[in-house]
C-alpha cells in the first residue's frame, strides 16, 4: 500500500513537471508571435502606393520607370545653401522634402557641419541631357552604373536630392562618406524622413553603385523602418 501511494505521488510529480516543461516554450513562442503580429500591425506597408509617382513611397528604378511626362505639382526651392552650378529648376524639391532639408541642414549647422544642396528635381528632358553626355564620355555600360535613363531617375519625382559639402570637397564622390558631413548624414538622415538610397554593397538590388550623397524622402515612419532593417526600399517592399 505504501509502495502504491509512493508510485502514485511520483507519477503525479512526473506529469506535473512534464506539463510545466511543455508549457514554458509554448508560452514564450506564443508571446513571440504576438510580438511579431504587433509589429506587423504597427507598420502598414500598403499605406501609400509604391507605383504612383505622386506618392511619397514611389519606387523608381531601372525596372520601374515613371512616365517621362510626369512633373511633381508642388515644387519649392528650400531656403538652404544651394549649389550655384545647378540651374534654378534643379534646386527645387517637393514641398515636404523642402521642409525636411531645411530642418536637417539647420541641425547639421549646429553641429558645425557645412551642407549644400546639389541636384534636386530633374525633368526627364534634363536627365536625358545628362545621361547622353555620360554615355558619350564613358560609354553606355559605365554610364548605366551611375546615371539613370530618362524616366528611371528618382530625381524626376522631386523626392530625391544630392548633398555636398559647402567647400565641394569630395563633391559627388565616394570619399564624401568619410567626411564629417557624410558620416553625420548617414547616421541622422532617417530622423528627417530620408533614406540613403544607394547603399554600399547593394548595387545588384538598387541598380546603382554606392552614392553616399544621394538621399530620398519617404517620410519619417518608413525611414525609421528602413534604418532599423538596413534594407533598401526594394528589399523592404519585396521587389
Ligand atoms: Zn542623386
Amino acid at each position: 500500500m505504501i509502495a502504491l501511494t509512493l508510485l502514485l505521488i511520483i507519477s503525479v510529480l512526473f506529469i506535473a513537471s512534464k506539463n510545466k516543461n511543455e508549457k514554458s516554450p509554448g508560452t514564450s513562442s506564443s508571446s513571440t508571435s504576438q510580438q511579431t503580429n504587433k509589429n506587423t500591425v504597427a507598420f502598414d506597408k500598403s499605406k501609400y502606393s509604391i507605383d504612383d509617382p505622386d506618392s511619397i513611397w514611389i519606387i523608381v528604378n531601372k525596372k520601374r520607370p515613371i512616365s517621362t511626362t510626369f512633373i511633381p505639382s508642388n515644387l519649392v526651392t528650400p531656403d538652404v545653401k544651394r549649389d550655384s552650378s545647378d540651374s534654378d529648376a534643379e534646386q527645387q524639391v517637393r514641398k515636404e522634402v523642402g521642409s525636411s532639408i531645411e530642418s536637417m541642414f539647420a541641425d547639421a549647422k549646429k553641429e558645425g557641419l557645412d551642407l549644400m544642396l546639389a541636384s534636386g528635381y530633374r525633368s526627364a528632358a534634363l536627365q536625358k541631357t545628362y545621361y547622353d553626355g555620360y554615355v558619350a564620355r564613358d560609354g553606355q555600360a559605365a554610364a548605366d552604373r551611375y546615371s539613370a535613363r530618362p524616366g528611371t531617375s528618382e530625381h524626376q519625382t522631386g523626392l530625391a536630392f544630392d548633398v555636398a559639402r559647402g567647400d565641394r570637397k569630395c563633391y559627388l564622390e565616394i570619399c564624401f562618406a568619410d567626411t564629417p558631413e557624410g558620416k553625420w548624414l548617414a547616421a541622422n538622415a532617417y530622423k528627417y524622413g530620408l533614406v540613403l538610397r544607394y547603399q554600399n554593397g547593394k548595387e545588384d538590388i538598387t541598380g546603382y553603385q554606392y552614392e553616399p550623397w544621394h538621399f530620398r524622402y519617404v517620410g519619417t515612419a518608413l525611414a525609421e523602418q528602413i534604418n532599423k532593417s538596413g534594407q533598401t526600399l526594394e528589399e523592404f517592399f519585396g521587389l
